[in-house]
């Protein structure tokens, strides 16, 4: 065990500041990885303030991050996939118990003891884990993940969560050319939701409460974009999509999206507001529509969609911050200022 840099919160009402954390030394299946870059998740804004409480309490104190780009430092014994040097990432997993139903199918992230990149018991040192915003990152060689060489670093960090968090449903509900597909957000989710939908070739409306998102919206690959505010606009939609992206993070009208679906259309949500929200039984009942949600995805589709990017050059938009400006880049999050992703540029935590 040994101390590595870190910015933690102590409370659900502290920002977070400079401390040290402890690391494992690298065990036989591990590789111990030098962090270059960590997207800033609205999940790690959640996470910090507890608002989470109900579902996933949050441990304090809190070392948040599960967008983790960086270079492999060193690795253990038996680790044959990656070498010093070597690019690496790291996303929202670190451990799963590779035996149950879910993990046999490739689906980790549904893995009843699965471990969490923060805020889950850490099986090696005790306590929680640890995530991103650190220096340094030790993690079983399984859930570490190759980054396509031709992709941005700190752009291609978001995609550790943001990306396969989008590209997972989109897969799973088979969007594809001739597909009309709704997106409501355009943050860091919803921008890469536009990026892979138009990729996928399917016809992208985004749904926005910020109109001077409109023109950023066509540029990221929308077809059309709807200010959600504006109902006439909405109407126009009305019973047409088959497929709709939720990727709010806050309180909404869901059901304002479940009318714009077709027959069997369907809703998935990946935004996770704190709140239940109410779902009116007719908007569902009256064309067998569905609402579902979807929860990051596996190790290997992590790799898929990282290897999809590759080929199609696809990396998040990032305003890449120090992370001396973490606590401002939250207040912006929430005021949906960020376009699209913070990048914490993670060679500033040196200076600490
Ligand atoms: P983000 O960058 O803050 O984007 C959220 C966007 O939602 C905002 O930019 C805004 O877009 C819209 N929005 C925010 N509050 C709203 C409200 N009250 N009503 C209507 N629209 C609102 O957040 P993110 O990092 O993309 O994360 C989005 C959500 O997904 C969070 O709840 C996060 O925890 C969750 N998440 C889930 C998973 C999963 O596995 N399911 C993984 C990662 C994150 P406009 O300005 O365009 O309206
Ligand atoms: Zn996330």
């Amino acid at each position: 065990m040994y101390k590595t840099k870190a910015y933690a919160a102590a409370s659900a009402t502290s920002p977070l500041t400079a401390t040290t954390i402890p690391r494992r030394e690298p065990t036989e299946r591990d590789v111990q990885i030098e962090i270059l870059f960590c997207g800033i998740c609205h999940s790690d804004l959640h996470s910090v303030r507890n608002e989470w409480s109900e579902f996933l309490p949050t441990t304090y104190p809190i070392v948040p991050g599960h967008e983790i780009v960086g270079r492999v430092a060193k690795v253990g014994s038996a680790v044959t996939q990656f070498k010093p040097g070597d690019l690496a990432a790291v996303g929202c997993l670190v451990d799963s118990d590779g035996t149950c139903l879910h993990c046999k199918a490739g689906l980790e992230q549904f893995c009843p003891n699965l471990t969490l990149t923060f805020n889950s018991p850490d099986k090696h040192l005790g306590g929680v884990t640890y995530g991103g915003y650190s220096a340094i990152m030790v993690v079983d060689e399984r859930f570490v993940l190759r980054v396509p060489s031709n992709l941005a670093l700190a752009g291609a960090a978001p995609l550790l969560c943001a990306g396969i968090t989008t590209y997972s449903p989109m897969r799973h509900w088979v969007v594809t050319r001739g597909k009309k597909v709704g997106v409501v957000g355009l943050g860091g989710l919803g921008h890469m939701a536009v990026k892979f939908a138009h990729a996928l070739g399917a016809h992208v409306v985004v749904f926005t409460t910020s109109p001077s998102k409109k023109e950023d919206a066509l540029r990221l690959g929308a077809d059309e974009v709807v200010v959600s505010r504006h109902t006439d606009e909405m109407r126009k939609h009305a019973g047409s999509f088959d497929f709709i992206l939720d990727a709010v993070s806050g309180e909404h009208d869901i059901n304002a999206y479940v009318n714009l679906l077709g027959r069997d259309g369907n809703i998935t949500l990946v935004g996770a507001p704190a709140k239940p929200l109410g779902v009116s039984a007719f908007a569902l009942i009256m064309a067998r529509r569905s609402l579902s949600g979807s929860n990051i995805g596996g190790i290997a589709e992590t790799q898929e969609m990282l290897d999809f990017c590759g080929a199609h050059n696809i990396t998040a938009d990032v305003e890449v911050i120090p992370i001396q400006k973490v606590n401002e880049a939250y207040d912006r999050l929430l005021k949906s200022e960020v376009k699209y992703r913070f990048s914490i540029d993670m060679a500033s935590l040196k200076s600490e």
